[in-house]
């Protein structure tokens, strides 16, 4: 569902991705590791064109985002994404923010997308703050929030930005419920964490990142119990 072919970026004169391939399969849960600086942001940042790139090819369920032409932001259709700071319009209630983008983009009446707002809020556990403030709601509870509102454009593909390193220790496993909910329905992940329990758990694979480099992939137990680059084991030993 995501074709990443010899993808090169440039931050003007700074390469910040190098030789990028990497594909997924639909319903697959990819984690992406490494250390600060490595270009993990970019690249999932690349899957949804928040950022071009200047080399190579991306290809989106079907949607070369490479190849210029119109239809590329439609690719926001169908990736869902999830960023660290939680990104909620704060002068909107839970409700209203997740009824923006499907009613805008998707041309849903207020009623139709309130009815699968709803739906949403009560999958993430939260249907009673549907009528709050997100500066009324505690980290992992906005943090659902933006899950669910993500969850609200019926996407096909969700991308997380380290979605549980802003929280606070005690709120950091309700969003990760969340997201263990979602893999068991079978969407298709790819998440920048650190939390390695979560890529034991979930993860059918693992990439570590290093300099803008895809350096070592591999299923969750090999990664961790046999691997084989340097920097991957400096880094293991780092976090674990
Ligand atoms: P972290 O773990 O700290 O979030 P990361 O692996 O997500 O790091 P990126 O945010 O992708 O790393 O950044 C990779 C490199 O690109 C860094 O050196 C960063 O300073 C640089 N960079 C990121 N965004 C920009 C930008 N908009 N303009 C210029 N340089 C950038
Ligand atoms: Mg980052």
């Amino acid at each position: 569902i995501i074709r990443i072919e010899a993808v090169d970026k440039w931050y003007g004169k700074f390469q910040v991705l190098t030789g990028i391939n990497l594909n997924v399969a639909a319903g697959e849960r990819i984690v992406v590791c490494g250390p600060s600086g490595s270009g993990k942001s970019t690249l999932i940042r690349c899957i949804n064109r928040l950022e071009v790139v200047q080399k190579g090819r991306i290809v989106v369920d079907g949607i070369d985002l490479t190849a210029g032409g119109k239809n590329v932001d439609s690719v926001r259709q169908e990736v869902g994404m999830v960023f660290q700071q939680f990104n909620l319009f704060p002068h909107l209630t839970i409700l209203q923010n997740c009824i923006l983008a499907p009613m805008r983009s998707r041309g849903l009446s207020q009623e139709e997308a309130e009815t699968i707002a709803m739906k949403y809020l009560t999958r993430v556990r939260i249907p009673e703050q549907a009528k709050k403030y997100p500066s009324q709601l505690s980290g992992g509870q906005q943090q659902r929030v933006a899950i669910a509102r993500a969850l609200c454009m019926t996407p096909k593909i969700m991308l997380f930005d380290e979605p549980t390193s802003a929280l606070d220790p005690e709120m950091v496993k309700e969003v990760l419920d969340t997201m263990i909910g979602l893999a068991d329905d079978g969407m298709t992940m790819l998440c920048v964490t650190h939390e390695m329990g979560f890529a034991r758990s979930v993860a059918d694979r693992v990439i570590f990142m290093a300099d803008g480099k895809i350096i070592e992939q591999a299923p969750p137990q090999q990664f961790f119990s046999n691997p084989q680059n340097e920097k991957t084991r400096n880094f293991l030993g780092q976090i674990l």
